[in-house]
C-alpha cells in the first residue's frame, strides 16, 4: 500500500495521450454557470509541479500543468467569473472567483522565454487524449506547502514508480530553453 498521494490524474493511473488529439474545453468546478475555456490544440510539456503557486485539487501534493500556444486559448463562457490571482506574478493565473480553479495562466512579459505560452490544467477537461504528464518539476518545493521533509524519499520513489523523472527545477529541456533565452539576450547564444 502506498500512502503517498501525488495527484489524482497520476495516482489513479496516467491517461495516455492521443496523437490525433486536437484540443477541447476546460471547465471550472462550479456546479452551474461554469467558466469554460476552449483550447484549440494538443498541450505540450505536461508535468506534475510541486511549486506553491500552481492550482491543485483538494488533497493533491502536486499540480498537473501543461502549456499551449496562447493564441489557441479563449474563454467561451462566464469570463466575468475570472480574476487574476496575483497581478505581479510572472504567470497571470486566471482563476474562477467562486470555485478557485485556475483556468489558464498567461505570461504578459514579452521578454520572458515562455512568452506566447499559456499554462493549463487539462484535468479540468471532459475530453480525453490530452498530453500525458512526463516529468515532475519543483519537487523539493512541496516542502514549502507543508509536505514533511521525512517523506521526500518516498515521494521521489513514488514518482519514479509511475515513470515521472523528478527534478527540483524544470526538466532539462525546459531549463535549456530558459538558458538559451538568456544567452540570446547576452549575445552568447550558439545553436
Ligand atoms: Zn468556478
Ligand atoms: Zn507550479
Amino acid at each position: 500500500m502506498n500512502i503517498i498521494k501525488i495527484h489524482p490524474a497520476i495516482d489513479n493511473g496516467i491517461a495516455k495521450s492521443d496523437e490525433n488529439f486536437t484540443g477541447g474545453t476546460l471547465q471550472c468546478l462550479c456546479d452551474s454557470d461554469k467558466v469554460e475555456v476552449r483550447v484549440n490544440a494538443q498541450t505540450l510539456h505536461n508535468h506534475a509541479c510541486g511549486c506553491s503557486k500552481c492550482w491543485k485539487p483538494e488533497g493533491a501534493t502536486f499540480a498537473v500543468i501543461a502549456v499551449v500556444s496562447r493564441d489557441q486559448v479563449s474563454v467561451i463562457s462566464h469570463a466575468e467569473k475570472l480574476q487574476v490571482i496575483d497581478e505581479n506574478a510572472t504567470i497571470q493565473r486566471h482563476a474562477c472567483k467562486e470555485c478557485g480553479a485556475h483556468m489558464y495562466g498567461r505570461i504578459e512579459n514579452t521578454e520572458h522565454a515562455f512568452y506566447g505560452l499559456d499554462f493549463v490544467h487539462t484535468e479540468l477537461s471532459p475530453q480525453t487524449g490530452w498530453s500525458a504528464p512526463g516529468f515532475a518539476a519543483f519537487v523539493s518545493s512541496i516542502i514549502e506547502s507543508g509536505a514533511p521533509v521525512s517523506q521526500m524519499d518516498a515521494v521521489r520513489a513514488r514518482l519514479g514508480e509511475v515513470g515521472l523523472p523528478a527534478y527540483d527545477c524544470l526538466s532539462p529541456v525546459l531549463m535549456d530553453v530558459l538558458a538559451a533565452h538568456s544567452a540570446k539576450q547576452k549575445g552568447t547564444f550558439k545553436a
